[in-house]
């Protein structure tokens, strides 16, 4: 690597998809008076045109960005998002939400399902569910946010419109952006580092540091700079989805549903106007042809797109940063969208480049450093997805008993094999799931811990009572304070242009 003394200021993005866009926004926003940044992309390629069920992190990288909130909810005709719905993913006719909300109150030596636990050994009825405000909003369709909200929410977007308001906001800090096809990447003979992008019409786009969006193929980083893939495919067999928009039917819920099927699962994210509904599947186990008339025979509302395949393979790039090039988004791997995770990772993914920016020159240092948080963080968030394929009572399809015998990585084995033993469940150091969240999955799934920690024996009858009634009856006053969910988004966002086209 030779860039050592190489002051980095001219920063070419390639791809202008969800992951091209918030790295433009991000760089040009907080970075913008220290460098130079182009995006090149093409209309002719497109984007995947998926992606609209988002984390709450993402509300932390608006206010971060200075993003008004209403302005961005009705440019995108975005809805809240409080948690996810799984239906039959435990068996079928199960249901269980995973919320973004905390579970009751917690000890500092041990978490609150320990209490719950020991309540249902007393005798005391109630689902964890039932000691959270966001799970309990959410099942009433209820929502609202003010500065002083308590609540923990997250966006459901829609995708192009999403990456058009990003361009705006970027375009106005300074990001020029080029329309053109990428025809080659132009490598250093010397270093192996990119110089140049060569677009079809003969420009030539000189950078010193190049971000690949450029969506699964990895033009730059995998094409061009033979990053290697690790394939995950064995503990996530889905490897397709067919995704297609209807006409909004009814108010927008504030959750996403996810229902499993007997080879994989399906989605449907409510707009403000539309619904993004999409089938996830294994090649291995459902035909196309089948996926397709599977997806149609389970929407409502009058279909807006063309059903279209998507194919894919989970996993990650061996490097998300090699010589002067960082994938981002697509380009970087995909774990599945199972938990709305890809936004979130691109997100972490340029925050993180701009902690560690190379302003003075690339050091392997810097790169190894970026590498590893960065498998890190990814590694964490496949074993939460594994979970739900592998923790499951459902054998009534091949698929289903693949995921339950299936070896699973070492992590989530000792993760799994914790909980069942001592209902122990932790947040490692920079993960993305917290407790709250390994707990609700783990319980949804029909993970029945063994034992738990002695703590809430100390409690007697009345004393548990109490202290169920108490949070119960805090989180019923909040919830019948707030007004419906789509009342809300009249109220506070909804778009001006009621179109629903894609
Ligand atoms: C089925 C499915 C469902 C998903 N659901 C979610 C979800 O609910 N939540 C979530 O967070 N994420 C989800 N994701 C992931 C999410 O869609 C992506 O992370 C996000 O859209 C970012 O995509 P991208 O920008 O990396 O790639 P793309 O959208 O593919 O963009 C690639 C860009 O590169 C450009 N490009 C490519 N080649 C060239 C070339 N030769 N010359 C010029 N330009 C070029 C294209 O024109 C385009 O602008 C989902 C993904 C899939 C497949």
């Amino acid at each position: 690597m030779n860039h050592n003394n190489n002051k980095i200021s001219k920063v070419v993005i390639a791809g202008g998809g969800t992951a091209g866009w918030i790295a433009a926004a991000a760089l040009s926003k907080k970075l913008g008076e220290l460098l130079d940044i182009t995006l090149v992309e093409s209309e002719q390629i497109g984007t995947v045109g998926v992606g609209e069920a988002t984390i709450p992190p993402l509300r932390t990288f608006h206010q971060l960005l200075g993003i008004d909130e209403q302005a961005f909810m009705r440019a995108t005709q975005a809805t809240a998002k409080l948690g996810i719905a799984f239906e039959n993913w435990g068996k079928q006719g199960d249901r269980y939400v995973h919320s973004f909300g905390k579970m009751g109150t917690s000890a500092w030596m041990c978490d609150f399902h320990h209490f719950w636990l020991h309540g249902r050994e007393m005798g005391f009825d109630s689902e964890i569910g039932d000691f959270c405000l966001e799970l309990q909003v959410a099942e009433e369709g209820k929502f609202a946010t003010s500065e002083k909200s308590p609540l923990n929410f997250a966006y459901h977007l829609d995708a192009g419109k999403y990456a058009k308001f990003l361009r705006e906001f970027s375009e106005r800090h300074g990001v020029t952006r080029l329309e053109g096809k990428i025809l080659e990447v132009q490598r250093n003979n010397e270093t192996g580092s990119i110089d140049s992008l060569l677009l079809e019409d003969g420009r030539e786009i000189a950078g010193d540091l190049f971000i690949d969006c450029t969506g699964f193929r990895g033009l730059l980083i995998a094409e061009a700079l033979d990053t290697g893939y690790e394939d995950w495919s064995q503990w996530l067999p889905c490897d397709r989805a067919v995704p297609v928009q209807t006409r909004a039917t009814g108010p927008a819920l504030p959750y996403t549903r996810s229902i499993a099927h007997e080879a994989g699962w399906q989605w449907r994210i409510p707009l403000q106007s539309r619904v993004g509904n999409g089938l996830v599947y294994s090649s291995h186990y459902l035909s196309d042809e089948d996926a397709m008339e599977k997806l149609l025979s389970n929407i409502e509302g009058e279909t807006i797109t063309e059903p279209r395949v998507i194919r894919y393979q989970t996993g990650r790039r061996r490097q998300a940063w090699r010589h002067n090039c960082i994938a981002l988004g697509l380009a970087g791997g995909f774990v599945e969208p199972l938990e709305s995770t890809s936004i979130h990772l691109i997100v972490t993914g340029i925050t993180r480049l701009m902690q560690l920016f190379p302003f003075g020159g690339i050091s392997p240092s810097l790169v190894d450093e970026y590498n590893q948080q960065t498998r890190d963080e990814l590694e964490k968030v496949r074993d939460f997805i594994v979970l739900h394929y592998h923790v499951t009572g459902r054998d009534d399809s091949e698929f289903w008993r693949h995921c339950k015998s299936m070896q699973i990585p070492d992590s989530l084995a000792h993760r799994i094999h914790l909980f069942r033993e001592r209902a122990h469940a932790y947040q490692d150091g920079g993960e993305l799931f917290r407790v709250d969240s390994w707990v609700q999955v783990m319980l949804g799934q029909g993970l029945v811990p063994e034992g738990y920690h002695p703590l809430p024996r100390l409690m007697n009858r009345e004393e548990m009572r109490k202290f169920q009634q108490g949070i119960r009856s805090g989180i019923s006053r909040v919830v019948s304070a707030l007004p419906q969910h789509q009342e809300f988004i009249e109220r506070y966002c909804m778009a001006d242009e009621r179109e629903v086209s894609p």
